[in-house]
This record gives C-alpha cells, sequence and structure tokens, in this order.
C-alpha cells in the first residue's frame, strides 16, 4: 500500500484510543474545558453510566460562532500559540485534541453563546469527514458540550464499557478528584435525572474545609493536620491525614500540582517515607495536598491524559515534601514518647 495521510476521522479515532478510555475520560476533558473557560458554575448530567449521554454545562467565557467549527478539530485550541507557551502553562487543556477526539467515537453536539454575543450557535459534529453543522441555538452566556452513544461507531471500544452503575462510580470519583483541584467552582452531579452530588463553590478556608468534608467525609477533616507550608518559590499546603486516617485503598490519597490532578510515584513515595514508622504496611496514608511551583519547573506535556508530570528538580521536590510532612508529623509522636516516659 502506498503512503497516504489518514480521513480526519480515522487520524482523530486513534488519537480518541489515547484520552477516551471510557464515559469518565469524557467526563474529564469536558470540566476541565470549563474550568479552562473560567466557569464559576458547571453541571454534570449523566444518563446511563455515561453509556447513553454526557452533558456537561458551563457558564463560562463561550465560544464564539466563528470558533466553533475550529473547536472540533484536532490541534486546535485557544490556549496555545508558541514553544514558550509550552514551558509555561496555566490551563488544563494545551492538546486541542479533547473535542476532535470525543466527536469521532459519539455524537456531539457544542453550544454556546459568548459573553459578548446576544446569540448562541450549535455545533454539530457528523459524518465521515468530521463535517461540521453550525445552526442557531438558545443557550445562555457559557457552553453546553453533549456527547451522545459514546463508542457507538467503534463496536471494539464499546465492548470495554463496564456496567452503568461501575462506569458511574469512575465519573463519580473523577468529579470528586477534580471538585477539590477547584474550590470555587460550584460543580452540580446529576445521574437518570436525580441530582446526587452538589459541591457548594468555596471562598473562606472554612469553606475549603467544608467541601473536602463533602467531597471525602467529616471523618477524613477530623483526622487530618492542616499544613501550609511556603519554602522559596515552592508552596505545600492541604490536610494530612493522621495515622488513623489511613486507609486501605488509595481512595483518600489527592494530590495537585498547580492545580492539577496527578499520580506521580515520585510524591506518593515521599509521603509513604514520612510515614514510614507510623502506619502500617498494607494501609496507605490518606491526603489532600496542593503543590505549587513555577510552571517552568514541571512539564506537563508527559502523557495525553496529563496524569504525569515531570518536575525539572525531582530530587528537590521528593525532599522539600518529605521535609514538610516530617515536620508536622515528627512532633505529635515525639510529644506522645514525652508522655510514655514521663
Ligand atoms: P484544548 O482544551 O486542549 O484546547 P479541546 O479540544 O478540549 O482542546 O478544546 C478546543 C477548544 O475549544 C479550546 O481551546 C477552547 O477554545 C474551546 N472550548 C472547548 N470547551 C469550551 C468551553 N466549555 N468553554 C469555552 N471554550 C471551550
Ligand atoms: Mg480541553
Amino acid at each position: 500500500m502506498s503512503i497516504h495521510i489518514l480521513p480526519a476521522q480515522l487520524a482523530n479515532q486513534i488519537a480518541a484510543g489515547e484520552v477516551v478510555e471510557r464515559p469518565a475520560s469524557v467526563v474529564k476533558e469536558l470540566v476541565e474545558n470549563s474550568i479552562d473557560a473560567g466557569a464559576r458554575s458547571i453541571e454534570v448530567l449523566i444518563d446511563r453510566g455515561g453509556h447513553k449521554r454526557i452533558l456537561v454545562r458551563d457558564d463560562g467565557c463561550g465560544v464564539s460562532e466563528q470558533d466553533l467549527t475550529l473547536a472540533l478539530s484536532r490541534h486546535a485550541t485557544s490556549k496555545l500559540s508558541t514553544q514558550d507557551d509550552l514551558e509555561h502553562i496555566h490551563t488544563l487543556g494545551f492538546r486541542g485534541e479533547a473535542l476532535a477526539s470525543i466527536s469521532s467515537v459519539s455524537r456531539l453536539t457544542l453550544t454556546s453563546r459568548p459573553q459578548d454575543q446576544d446569540k448562541a450557535w450549535q455545533a454539530q459534529a457528523s459524518g465521515r469527514d468530521m463535517g461540521v453543522n453550525v445552526t442557531p441555538a438558545a443557550h445562555p452566556v457559557g457552553t453546553s458540550v453533549e456527547v451522545l452513544d459514546l463508542f457507538f461507531n467503534t463496536p471494539a471500544r464499546r465492548k470495554f464499557l463496564r456496567s452503568e452503575k461501575t462506569e458511574f462510580t469512575h465519573i463519580d470519583e473523577l468529579l470528586k478528584r477534580l471538585a477539590l483541584s477547584h474550590y470555587d467552582i460550584t460543580i452540580k452531579v446529576t445521574h437518570n435525572g436525580k441530582l446526587l452530588r452538589q459541591y457548594r463553590g468555596a471562598k473562606t478556608p472554612e469553606q475549603y474545609a467544608r467541601r473536602v468534608a463533602a467531597v471525602i467525609g467529616k471523618r477524613f477533616i477530623e483526622q487530618s493536620w492542616a499544613i501550609d507550608n511556603q519554602h522559596q518559590n515552592l508552596r505545600l499546603w492541604g490536610w494530612l491525614g493522621t495515622p488513623q486516617a489511613a486507609c486501605a485503598s488509595t481512595e483518600q490519597q489527592y494530590f495537585y500540582v498547580n492545580g492539577r490532578v496527578i499520580r506521580d510515584k515520585l510524591i506518593l513515595h515521599a509521603i509513604r517515607q514520612s510515614f514510614a514508622q507510623f502506619i502500617d504496611d498494607k494501609l496507605y496514608p490518606s491526603f489532600v495536598l496542593y503543590l505549587e511551583l513555577p510552571t517552568e519547573q514541571v512539564d506537563v506535556n508527559v502523557h495525553p491524559t496529563k496524569h504525569e508530570v515531570r518536575f525539572h528538580q525531582a530530587r528537590l521536590i521528593h525532599d522539600y515534601i518529605q521535609k514538610v510532612l516530617n515536620e508536622v508529623i515528627q512532633p505529635h509522636f515525639e510529644q506522645e514518647y514525652a508522655q510514655e516516659v514521663s
């Protein structure tokens, strides 16, 4: 066979293989877009675990009529334009792939009205060539993205979908993680017409703590130490569960780097070591921690799902986290020890 450029839909479906694993991955991409759009309020409506329908509605900046088609094209983004931007990423998205990928494996409708316009427009992705239909629509300022029949045209992928209940559990878990990444945004979650979660936007530290309690339980907040440490241009803050709050699974491990949900071996190692003497090997420490550092010191463009990052000074970050946590944990045990001795 001679070499040829792949048709757009096929190229997008190949890209979708990397970012769209299941309904929860679609929800992640759409909610992250809403966050990047400066939304104050985000509604997530799911039908049948996302098999049937995923709708994310926000009150963010919106997309103009002329940008609607572009928004659904691959490598089209408003978040990045130069190589320098790539080294200073402040948004959750930047690859310009999510909407193109999702629309290649579903029936996607993007409806939006920008702040400065009094009309809304709607774009529907349809057909093999990724052709987009743009028509007038009714919508308040902000954006809605509706994704119907995920994987309807990729039966091999569809086969891997789990039960509606399992898929919804993944969505719920993901939204909890996102809810703690951006405290100030109100997030509502409805499944099969039932409002299941309502995370109110928080402004004060007390409201923050209440939101953490709403997401992972009051018990966690009661059994945790609040942390806030600043060292040069690094800051680590949040809540560290006491050894009593350790769990049999990793479900209460929430770590954010510059507002992004991260699972990083190096960071987990640092935290684990700080607790080494104090919790059982079979248990996992629980925490909600935020690491903030200058964007040029961390590379987020490691993997399409962006769950991983690469620190330019990995050792330094590891040791910083460990030092801060040790300073929190150790005094409690020294006190206990002193009490036992006296
Ligand atoms: P990326 O987020 O990497 O830029 P996406 O495919 O997710 O790529 O989105 C493409 C573009 O569509 C974004 O850059 C943005 O300009 C626009 N967009 C997508 N969702 C929204 C939204 N909810 N509100 C405003 N603009 C949006
Ligand atoms: Mg995006």
